[in-house]
Order: C-alpha cells, then sequence, then structure tokens
C-alpha cells in the first residue's frame, strides 16, 4: 500500500498528530494484511458516499479503505550530512510515496523552538535544503557513472546525462526535482532515481486551538500558504491537540464537538483526504447485502487490475465489470432500478476504473 510520511522539525507536532492518527485508527479486524509496524499509522478514509450506499442498499456491514501514515522521526538541520539521525532519517523518507510536512504556526511560549522563534518559512527552507542537499549528492554520484557512457555517445547514456543535468541545475537553484517538467519517458528515468524531492508534498499547518475555526487570522498560516502557492502545494490547516482529543470520541461526539469550534470537518480528515488524492488514489465500491465496502486503487488502472485487489483471482478469471456510477445508482435509487434505466454497464477488460464506481465483478474460478 501507497504511505505519506510525517515529517518535521522537532516540536512543531508530528507526534502529537501521529497519535491521533492512531488513536483514530482503523478497525483492525478489516485490514488484516496492513503493516504491524508501530511507526505506521492506519486510518479509515473518510467518505459521504459510503454512507448513502449503506442506507441505500442496507448491508449487513459496511468497510472503508484505508490509507497508511508513516511517522519519520527527528529531522534537524544538517540531517543530509549525517547529524542528528541523519541518513537514516533520509532512508526512511526514501520509502513513502509523498510527504507530509507539519509546519508549526502556533505560538507558545512554554514550548521551545529549535531555532528560537517560530517562523514557518525558515522551517519549511530548513527541511526543504536538506532534501535538495541529499538528492544533490544522489544526482551527482550518478552523472559520474554515465558521463563516461555518455561521452562514448552511448545513446541512453546521453539521455540520461542531459535529464540528470536538468535535475542538477534545478537542486543547485534550491528547486525540487518535482518542479522541473520532462516527458513522460523522462518522467520514468527520473523516477528510476528515487528522489526525496521528486516525491508529491503538502504542508499541515499546525495552529493553536483557538484558531482553528479562522486560521487565516494567524500570519503564520498566510505565509505558508503564500510559500506553498508559489509550489503549487496545498495546505491542510490542522490543530494537532484537538486532533488527538478528537481521536478519542466516538462519532456522535465527534460531530457535536466539531460543531463547536465552528468546523464542518476535523482536520485529519483533510489531511487523510488530501494526501490520498496526492497519491493519485481514487475509491470504487462493492455494494452487496452482505457489504458495501470501499476499494483504493490508483487511477489510471482497468478493470482486471481493480478486481484483483479484491483477491487475485478476481484478477486471473476476469471476465466482465458490472459497473454504475455513483451519481447514477443514486439518481436511480436502486441497483434494480438503475439496471432498468440501462445505467449499468457491462465493461471488459480495457475498462479504466473511475471514482466512484460501483462494481460487481464477473469472474471464472
Ligand atoms: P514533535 O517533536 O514534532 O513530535 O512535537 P510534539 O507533538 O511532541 O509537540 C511538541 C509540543 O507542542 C508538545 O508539548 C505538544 O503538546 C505541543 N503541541 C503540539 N501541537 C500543538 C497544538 O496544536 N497547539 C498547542 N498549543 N500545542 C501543541
Amino acid at each position: 500500500a501507497l504511505t505519506a510520511g510525517i515529517v518535521g522539525l522537532p516540536n512543531v507536532g508530528k507526534s502529537t498528530l501521529f497519535n491521533a492518527i492512531t488513536q483514530a485508527g482503523a478497525e483492525a479486524a478489516n485490514y488484516p494484511f496492513a503493516t504491524i509496524d508501530p511507526n505506521v499509522g492506519i486510518v479509515e478514509v473518510p467518505d459521504d458516499r459510503l454512507n448513502k450506499l449503506t442506507e441505500l442498499v442496507k448491508p449487513k456491514k459496511t468497510i472503508p479503505t484505508a490509507f497508511e501514515f508513516t511517522d519519520i522521526a527527528g529531522i534537524v538541520k544538517g540531517a543530509s550530512k549525517g547529524e542528528g539521525l541523519g541518513n537514516q532519517f533520509l532512508s526512511h523518507i526514501r520509502q513513502v510515496d509523498a510527504i507530509c510536512q507539519v509546519v508549526r504556526c502556533f505560538v507558545d511560549e512554554n514550548i521551545t523552538h529549535v531555532s528560537g522563534k517560530v517562523d514557518p518559512i525558515d522551517d519549511i527552507e530548513i527541511i526543504n535544503l536538506e532534501l535538495i542537499l541529499a538528492d544533490l549528492e544522489t544526482v551527482t554520484k550518478r552523472i559520474q557513472r554515465v558521463e563516461k557512457l555518455a561521452r562514448q555517445k552511448d545513446k541512453e547514456a546521453v539521455i540520461e546525462y542531459d535529464i540528470l543535468a536538468k535535475v542538477k541545475q534545478a537542486l543547485e537553484d534550491e528547486k525540487p526535482a518535482r518542479a522541473v517538467e520532462f516527458s513522460e519517458e523522462h518522467q520514468k528515468v527520473v523516477k528510476g532515481l528515487h528522489l526525496l524531492t521528486s516525491k508529491p508534498m503538502l504542508y499541515v499547518a499546525n495552529v493553536s486551538e483557538d484558531e482553528v475555526a479562522d486560521p487565516d487570522g494567524n500570519e503564520n498560516v498566510q505565509k505558508v500558504r503564500e510559500y506553498a502557492s508559489k509550489e503549487g502545494a496545498e495546505v491542510i490547516v490542522i490543530c494537532a491537540k484537538i486532533e488527538e482529543e478528537i481521536s478519542e470520541l466516538d462519532h456522535e461526539e465527534k460531530e457535536m464537538f466539531l460543531d463547536d469550534l465552528g468546523i464542518t470537518e476535523s482536520g485529519l480528515d483533510k489531511l487523510i483526504k488530501a494526501s490520498y488524492s496526492l497519491l493519485g488514489l481514487a475509491t470504487y465500491f462493492t455494494a452487496g447485502e452482505q457489504e458495501v465496502r470501499a476499494w483504493t486503487f490508483r487511477k489510471g488502472i482497468k478493470a482486471p487490475q481493480a478486481a484483483g485487489i479484491i483477491h487475485t483471482d478476481f484478477e486471473r478469471g476476469f471476465i466482465r465489470a458490472e459497473t454504475v456510477s455513483y451519481g447514477d445508482l443514486v439518481d436511480a435509487g436502486s441497483m434494480g432500478q438503475a439496471r432498468e434505466k440501462g445505467k449499468v454497464r457491462l465493461e471488459g477488460k480495457d475498462y479504466i476504473v473511475k471514482d466512484g464506481d460501483v462494481i460487481h465483478f464477473r469472474f471464472n474460478v
């Protein structure tokens, strides 16, 4: 499964947020194959459509799809040079698929800040620079390897050399590798480098309890938004402390609590959704009397692969995918009605699955 890593300087609220994630935790019984790793927290992906489908189909059981966050401890200035947990830290980032960078926007005299003051842009730049420096090392080493072959006019080496040179230039200009545009084919070469700054990133602005209802009153949040918009990155505002409290509540209590705070959705729920889509993930549903269930897939995959997410046998013996879009099903009011109206399509092996598809797979065993 794809995972998003939570990074940030010390004392910005990472552990508090990660606590909220593990406490809110998905019901383990539903996800028996999930990683058992203390640094991984598994949460259910909030999805209103699943509730609506449950009302419609009235199954015995409803199972949301899940998403993993990985807690990545302790980055400090100089990590790329081996400071603090240094290289260990960077190798953990290498293993995640997207980065959620927690930025301290709350001011609290009692909680020290590593740099002595709360300055979100300074903080962001410290982390981003460490990632850039680590990538610069990777790219420089790689250039040394292909340089000779490129000089001998080895075709592939020449192409790779050009790509590497472009990435290196960007990194030297303190820009992430993801900011460099490449053709789809060249993108594959870049992917093979496993660069840290190629990974998609979003910023998590951690504000204080009394600011969640109106976060833009916090000038630090404004600064983070400005910075992120230049990169085309998303900003999710949360109060990690509140998320930690909410994570101990049941569903109804949670709704009431959020109401009192004057917000409609918890910061964590927003973060889950944003991370999910940052990774190019989407959801399809299966809806039967036994069970209504949400499944995560990577956008762009075809019906047999989507079937394989449920079970490898479904993929191997794939025949057809009886598909109705969520919207059509809700409009029709029931599966039977949707069928009568001709809204249920029989899709074959080349069908590209869409977000919100409600699918019944037909397969040979
Ligand atoms: P980490 O080092 O990034 O993991 O930071 P922690 O989660 O341990 O938080 C550092 C300190 O900041 C702790 O004392 C937290 O209680 C406090 N803290 C974290 N989030 C918030 C928040 O949203 N508001 C306030 N006021 N304090 C927070």
